[in-house]
């Protein structure tokens, strides 16, 4: 029995010694069982990370799996999934998100520009100007119905500028709907189709003509501009040749003051009336604070083009929904 007791004291003394002897050996040790502590806290790390590792591996699959994702497009949605777990260096910095990567290298060049004037019925052959300006509102609704149909984004002017910046993402086919002078028939025709499709447009408003028959309100620019679809862009005071005015400021900038202090916030966007521009005006349109303007020079609008000489394609009241597609794909 006594022998039994002893045995058992020298035992607990030998493990009383080995576990004091090991903190004090643990750093500097090169041999022993203390100096084995380290390799095995370390294969216990590695075996906790390639548990992690298989996990995430696990994850990416399924997600694979569950939605049929090309690898590529799995690769990209990584992190997504590994934020989900926990990791062991927490003090990794966060990857930058989508929204602060410029997406200028998204946008696709070139981007049309279109031109409207009147949307109301198309008037007889005794006015064969209002005729060609007039796209009768079955018309649009069929071009907008098209665009629609297929995977255009209407934008307006200063959303493709933001574009052009790379400071936002590019939607699938922009197209820019553009509206000169201030008609109406905008409001009455126009607004409830492209509101239907949830389509951007920008109105160009001749200041001195607002509230006259055939031409918008005030309210109902004020409405426009607060709908959040219609950009509210200047076209003069009066709607002169800018290029034949000894002093053609007080045109751009009269209508400029005019609808900012209507609309409370700044007006970045400029139609020159008749399309007529030459250095000169171009000058007075870019000290006013204008930042995008547009010409009639009938092309698609590329990313090399001066932002004040933006070119746009007219659509007239004799054009086919044919002839209409045609311009935006041939
Ligand atoms: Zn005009």
């Amino acid at each position: 029995m006594q022998s039994r007791v002893l045995v058992h004291t020298i035992v607990f003394l030998f493990l009383i010694e080995a576990l004091l002897a090991r903190p004090v050996a643990t750093p500097f040790a090169h041999s022993g069982s203390s100096s084995s502590a380290l390799p095995r806290r370390s294969r216990a790390l590695v075996t906790t990370v390639s548990r992690r590792a298989v996990t995430v591996r696990q994850r990416l699959r399924a997600t694979q799996a569950g939605t049929l994702l090309p690898t590529s497009e799995a690769v990209d949605r990584a992190p997504t999934v590994t934020n989900t777990i926990p990791t062991s260096t927490p003090s990794e910095p966060t990857p930058p998100t989508s929204t602060s990567t410029p997406a200028h290298s998204a946008f696709r060049d070139p981007v049309p520009i279109l031109m409207y004037h009147y949307i109301r019925p198309r008037p007889g052959s005794d006015d064969p100007l209002g005729q060609r300006l007039s796209v009768d509102p079955a018309t649009f609704q069929a071009q907008m119905d098209w665009l629609a149909q297929h995977g255009f984004t209407p934008i307006t002017l200063s959303e493709l500028a933001a574009l052009r910046a790379g400071l936002t993402p590019a939607p699938p086919h922009p197209i820019v709907l553009t509206f000169d002078d201030g008609y109406r028939d905008f409001y009455q025709n126009a607004f409830p189709i492209l509101r239907a499709h949830g389509f951007h447009a920008t109105v160009f408003v001749v200041t001195g003509f607002v509230g006259q028959e055939r031409y918008l309100t005030w309210d109902m620019i004020r409405e426009l501009d607060r709908s959040g679809l219609v950009e509210i862009g200047a076209h003069t005071v009066h709607h002169p040749d800018l290029t034949t005015l000894a002093n053609p400021e007080s045109e751009i900038r009269g209508c400029k003051d005019a609808l900012e202090h209507v609309l409370g916030h700044p007006v970045t966007a400029f139609a020159y009336p008749a399309g007529k521009f030459d250095a000169r005006v171009e000058t007075a349109v870019r000290a006013a604070g204008f930042r995008q303007a547009v010409t009639t020079q009938p092309r698609w609008a590329t990313s090399g083009d001066d932002p004040l000489a933006l070119p746009r394609l007219r659509v007239t009241g004799d054009l086919t929904l044919a002839q209409f597609a045609a311009l935006l794909t041939g």
